[in-house]
């Protein structure tokens, strides 16, 4: 026997981390969210954060919470087969089908969730899935639990999903295409038309990932899939409730028969606990407002545009990574480069997370906004940029 400690490993691993600048910490948000918001005890302009409409401090999705909490208590108790299903879980559902305009859905404690058990429900050993390189952790993950043969295909690239489709697709039983709409590093949007006729073509399941598209796209906030007027097509939607509409949980919206298969055999939301009445409640409060106030919507795309100019007029020479969505990254040569840049903004009172590998390829500094975002903000942010570059170079 050795006097090894078998746990030492794990400083080990970690200074490797440190050593190529990958190590990530977490720090401590004191305030509500919003534009702007105190980290570390320093009131920063957020640009790091998911809740582009800003519901996640919205008084009336805060008072749903309460009284949701006061009428049915903090826990749903047990798994939505047991104790855990309540009248406010049902509403939500009808609620997100209506959104989606499918017969059915199905809520999750976690979009993460939602993907890994419905991919690993959906296909196994004998199937094939193809996946967009790009695609997010859970659906990654959700691919490899499955033990499905699984391609990444070239990131949106058609060419190449078609090539494996002629190539692969009869030597499988079913066949799966899983992709983000919006890829939620980059903030570009997958060819969703083109996608959906291959698997009609190839007789292949097709299921979109909308958690950056859900409240934002679409002409009543549906998605990428109202957007691309796809709804009623057959596909299986997947997303979350914790970004646009910010809450907490995930969903999946689709079919009567897929919803009442994933009821029987999908794993991670038979063997889980319901998601809280407060988290479902926010939900359903979130999206009411969605589908009422398309005002939110456009003020979002207004400040969308708005940046891209000051940034295109102001700083042409900066690369900004290609982007039709409220993610936008600026690319920068390495991960250190990303870190200091990341860390000046913060002294500057800014906070727009940098985005190193493992996460991404690449690394950048990304910004995500806010409907609610004023325009002396994002002013303020390109001015900030400006200065930290300039500086840079003399
Ligand atoms: C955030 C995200 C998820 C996970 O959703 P959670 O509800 O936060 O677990 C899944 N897919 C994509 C593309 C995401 O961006």
């Amino acid at each position: 026997m050795t006097d090894l400690n078998p746990y030492d490993w794990i400083d080990r691993s970690l200074e490797t981390i440190e050593r190529a600048n990958w190590y990530r910490s977490t720090q401590v948000m004191t305030s509500l969210p919003g534009t702007e918001v105190v980290i570390d005890g320093r009131s920063l302009i957020n640009f790091g954060s998911n809740d582009y409409l800003g519901l996640a401090s919205d008084e009336r999705v805060i008072r749903a919470a309460i009284q949701a909490t006061q009428a049915f208590g903090t826990g749903a108790t047990g798994s939505r087969l047991m104790s855990g299903h309540k009248q406010v879980h049902q509403d939500l559902e009808l609620a997100i089908a209506t959104l989606k305009g499918t017969e059915a859905a199905l809520v999750f404690s976690s979009g993460y969730l939602a993907n890994l058990g419905t991919i690993a429900a959906l296909v196994g050993k004998k199937d094939l899935i193809l996946s967009d390189r790009l695609n997010h952790s859970s659906l990654k993950n959700g691919a490899l639990l499955s033990g499905a043969t699984t391609i990444e295909y070239q990131h949106c690239d058609i060419d190449d999903l078609r090539q494996h489709l002629q190539v692969h697709r009869a030597n499988y039983r079913r066949c799966l295409i899983i992709t983000d709409t919006v890829f939620s590093m980059d903030g570009d949007i997958c060819p969703l038309p083109d996608i959906l006729d291959l698997s009609i073509e190839y007789s292949s399941m097709l299921l979109v990932d909308e958690a950056h598209a859900t409240g934002i796209f679409g002409a009543t906030g549906a998605g990428v899939v109202e957007h691309d007027h796809l709804a009623g097509k057959p596909l299986i939607e997947i997303g979350t409730l914790s970004k646009a509409i910010g809450s907490l949980g995930g969903y999946v919206a689709g079919s009567n028969s897929l919803i009442n298969f994933l009821k029987n055999r999908c794993a991670s939301w038979i063997y889980t606990t319901g998601l809280s009445p407060a988290d479902t409640a926010a939900a359903l409060t979130s999206i009411e407002i969605i589908t009422t106030t398309p005002q939110l919507r456009q003020q979002l795309w207004q400040n969308i545009d708005y940046l891209k100019q000051l940034f295109n007029r102001q700083l042409p020479q900066l690369r900004l990574i290609p982007s039709v969505s409220p993610i936008i990254c600026l690319e920068l040569p390495d991960a250190q480069r990303a870190i200091l840049i990341g860390s000046k903004l913060k002294q500057a009172g800014i906070f727009a997370p940098a985005i190193r590998p493992p996460t991404v390829p690449t690394s950048r500094i990304r910004l995500s906004l806010m409907a609610t975002h004023q325009r002396s903000q994002l002013d303020r942010l390109v001015n900030t940029i400006d200065l930290i570059f300039s500086e840079a170079k003399n």
